[in-house]
């Protein structure tokens, strides 16, 4: 063992906190899905240089500035080609990708399967709380068909999209599900997707106390998944078709091969694109 890596001190949680205050409403479940992804990182030892946190639009992406480590903070629903630049570009970074359900699963749904089908080294985090809380409450792509509000009376009538089924169709090689009630547990399976190579999916049930108070009640309605991880498509696909929404746990652990295509040994100048693509 060197000298360095003796008197290197040991890196804690609050070690990857910025000293900027999170702006989040009292209670909101996303001061608890921060504490998990610093606890994560002290877990994993990470040196901060060594990690990047991408984000789109809404409350949840703000996380990027309120961790201690490089951060991009994009724009609406573009976190995921973002951090996927930048991981090709930098496979040495650990990269990380914060979204909530609006961001993420309706202006990103695009990009959410084809990142996933893509399998690059990613670990997306998607804080879940069924509604679009910074533009004020409209329902979101995982909000209940009868949840009744203010901006949809009576409710949606319309089926929630099923991220965990189709992040697994699409090609994720781990699926988990947790609850910001849970911040250890929670911080485990961000250190499982972490480690875990190619793209990580990982939703928190993060409750947005002021649009969706009822979600105070997730604590009594999540459990933990019955069964162990399977590594078999099959049996996941069956598992999460009839998962009630609360399962929680590390619910899928594929095997295929991160895509990390070569870096810096493009053959073609800009001129040679110019020249080969002109009108
Ligand atoms: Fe959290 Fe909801 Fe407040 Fe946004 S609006 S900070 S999600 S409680
Ligand atoms: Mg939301």
């Amino acid at each position: 063992m060197s000298m360095d890596t003796v008197c290197k001190p040991e890196l804690v949680a609050r070690d990857y906190k910025s000293d900027i205050k999170p702006v989040w409403c009292p209670g909101c479940g996303d001061y608890s899905v921060l504490s998990s992804i610093t606890k994560a990182l002290a877990e994993l030892q990470l040196p901060p240089e060594d990690v990047a946190v991408i984000s789109g639009i809404g409350c949840s992406s703000r996380i990027p500035a309120y961790v201690d480590c490089y951060g991009f903070h994009g724009v609406h629903g573009r976190s995921l080609p973002l951090a996927t630049g930048l991981k090709v570009a930098r496979p040495d970074l650990t990269v990380l990708v914060a979204s909530g359900d609006g961001d993420g699963f309706s202006i990103g749904g695009n990009h959410f399967m084809h990142a996933a089908r893509r399998n690059v080294d990613l670990t997306y985090i998607v804080m879940d709380n069924r509604v679009y809380g910074m533009t004020k409450g409209q329902p979101s792509p995982t909000t209940e068909p009868d949840w009744d509000s203010a901006l949809a009376p009576g409710g949606t009538g319309i089926s929630p999209f099923r991220p965990l089924v189709i992040a697994l169709a699409a090609g994720a090689n781990f699926i988990a599900r947790g609850f910001a009630g849970d911040p250890n547990g929670t911080a485990k399976l961000i250190t499982e997707a972490i480690r875990h190579p190619g793209f990580s999916f990982v939703e928190l049930l993060s409750p947005c106390i002021t649009f969706r108070p009822d979600q105070k009640n997730w604590k009594t309605q999540v459990h933990d998944a019955v069964v162990d991880p399977t590594d078999d498509m099959g049996r996941a696909a069956r598992r999460l078709m009839t998962d009630d929404g609360f399962n929680t746990g590390v619910l899928f652990t594929g095997e295929r091969a991160p895509y990390q295509p070569p870096v810096g040994q493009a053959t073609a100048t800009v001129s040679d694109l110019e020249e080969r693509f002109a009108l």
